[in-house]
C-alpha cells in the first residue's frame, strides 16, 4: 500500500481551496480498503473518505488519513421485465455513468446528468436534480466497514434516504467506504418532465415526447446556463439546503414577502427556495474577501481566485445571519465542512 504524504488537495476539490492531506491512500477495490483497515498503524486512525471533492469545503489541512476512492467499472448486471440493473464502481464519474447508460440504450438517469463527483458519493447525500432523486433509481450498494473491514450490502431501506440525506450522513457518517453502487432503471422508460424548466423546453421546441438523449441535452444546457463550471470558477454547487418550514411559518413569510418561491410538500410542510431567500437579502454578486455569491444563482458560493476555506465560511455565516435576521430561518449548509 502506497501512503502519499503532504498531498495538496487543491486539485481534489472543485472549489479549488488550498489544503494538504498529511497522508493519503488510494483504494481501487474492496481488498484495498481492507488492507487499510488491517494495517497495524493506520487501521485504528481516523479517516476521511474522498470522492471528487465537489461537496466539501476545506477550511484547514486534513489530519485524518484521506482515503481516496478510485474503484472503477461499469457493467450491466441484469435485464428484468420491469427494470435493468447496472453496477458502477464508486470511483467512476457520476456524469460518465449517466453517459454510459445512455450509450448502452439504457435510459433513466438523464435528469441527473452533469452532477459533478463520483458514483460512490451519490448515495451519501441522495443526489437530486430536475425532478429525480437517486433513491428513485437505487437498487443497492456495497460498502466496506472501516472498523471491521467487512463488506456489506445495503438496500434502499437500509440507506434511509431523505432530502440530501442518508444513513451515510447520520449513523454511518465516516464509518464506511462505499465501493459499488447498483442502480435500477425502470422499464418501460417514461420521461420525467414535471420540472418547470423542462416543461418550458417542451413548449419552446414543440417536442411533447422527448427521448432520453433529448432530456439529457436539455438538462446539460440548463445547468451550463445556470451553474458555474468548476473548471473555470471554483464552487461546490448549492451551498445551502432548501429549508422546510411549517405552513403557518410560510404564510407568515408570504404575508411580508408575497413573491417568496415555495413548494408545498405532501406532508403539509413547505420547502422554500434558499437561493431566493439569499437573493432577497441582497447577496447576489457580493463578495467577502475572495469568496463570493455567484451572479446568476445566489445559492452558489464561488472562489473568485485564491480564496481560502475560512473566507468561504465567513461569507456563509454572514449569509446565514442575514437570512435569519430577515426571515427567522436558519440555513443549513449542504457541503461537508472539514
Ligand atoms: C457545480 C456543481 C453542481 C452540483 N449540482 C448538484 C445537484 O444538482 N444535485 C446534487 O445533489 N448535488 C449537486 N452538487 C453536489 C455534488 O456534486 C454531489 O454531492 C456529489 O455527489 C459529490 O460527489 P463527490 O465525489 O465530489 O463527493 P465528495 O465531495 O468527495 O464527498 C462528499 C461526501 O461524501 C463522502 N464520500 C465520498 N465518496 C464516498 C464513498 N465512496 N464512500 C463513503 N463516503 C463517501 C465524503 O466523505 C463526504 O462526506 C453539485 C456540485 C457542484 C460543484
Amino acid at each position: 500500500m502506497l501512503i502519499e504524504r503532504g498531498v495538496s488537495l487543491r486539485e481534489f476539490n472543485t472549489s479549488g481551496l488550498p489544503a494538504q492531506a498529511e497522508r493519503l491512500v488510494r483504494v481501487a477495490s474492496e481488498a484495498d480498503v481492507r488492507a487499510v483497515v488491517d494495517h497495524p498503524k493506520l487501521g485504528r486512525e481516523p479517516k476521511f473518505v474522498l470522492g471528487g471533492g465537489s461537496n466539501i469545503v476545506l477550511t484547514r489541512d486534513v489530519q485524518p488519513l484521506v482515503v481516496k476512492v478510485e474503484v472503477a467499472g461499469l457493467r450491466l448486471l441484469e435485464a428484468r421485465a420491469d427494470a435493468v440493473i447496472v453496477e458502477a464502481g464508486a470511483g467512476e464519474s457520476w456524469h460518465g455513468l449517466v453517459e454510459w447508460t445512455l450509450a448502452q440504450g439504457l435510459p433513466g438517469l438523464e435528469n441527473l446528468a452533469a452532477i459533478p463527483g463520483t458514483v460512490g458519493a451519490a448515495p451519501v447525500q441522495n443526489i437530486g436534480a430536475y425532478g429525480v432523486e437517486l433513491q428513485e433509481r437505487f437498487e443497492s450498494l456495497t460498502a466496506v466497514d472501516l472498523m471491521t473491514g467487512r463488506s456489506v450490502t445495503l438496500s434502499r431501506e437500509m440507506c434511509r434516504f431523505g432530502y440530501r440525506d442518508s444513513v451515510f450522513k447520520q449513523a454511518l457518517a465516516g464509518k464506511s467506504v462505499i465501493t459499488r453502487v447498483r442502480l435500477r432503471l425502470p422499464r418501460p422508460w417514461r420521461p420525467v418532465l414535471g420540472y418547470l424548466e423542462l416543461e418550458r423546453r417542451c413548449a419552446e421546441t414543440g417536442i411533447e415526447q422527448p427521448d432520453a438523449r433529448q432530456v439529457f441535452d436539455w438538462v446539460c444546457a440548463i445547468r451550463r446556463a445556470k451553474l458555474p463550471d468548476p473548471a473555470q470558477v471554483g464552487n461546490a454547487g448549492s451551498f445551502f439546503k432548501n429549508p422546510v418550514v411549517s405552513e403557518v411559518q410560510c404564510r407568515d413569510i408570504i404575508g411580508r414577502d408575497p413573491s417568496v418561491v415555495h413548494y408545498p410538500l405532501p406532508d403539509g410542510s413547505v420547502k422554500l427556495a434558499a437561493g431566493w431567500l439569499i437573493d432577497a437579502c441582497g447577496w447576489k454578486g457580493k463578495s467577502v474577501g475572495r469568496a463570493g455569491v455567484y451572479e446568476k444563482q445566489a445559492l452558489v458560493l464561488v472562489n473568485r481566485g485564491g480564496a481560502i476555506g475560512a473566507e468561504v465560511l465567513t461569507l456563509a455565516r454572514a449569509i446565514q445571519e442575514s437570512v435569519y435576521g430577515r426571515f427567522g430561518i436558519r440555513l443549513e449548509p449542504e457541503p461537508v465542512m472539514l
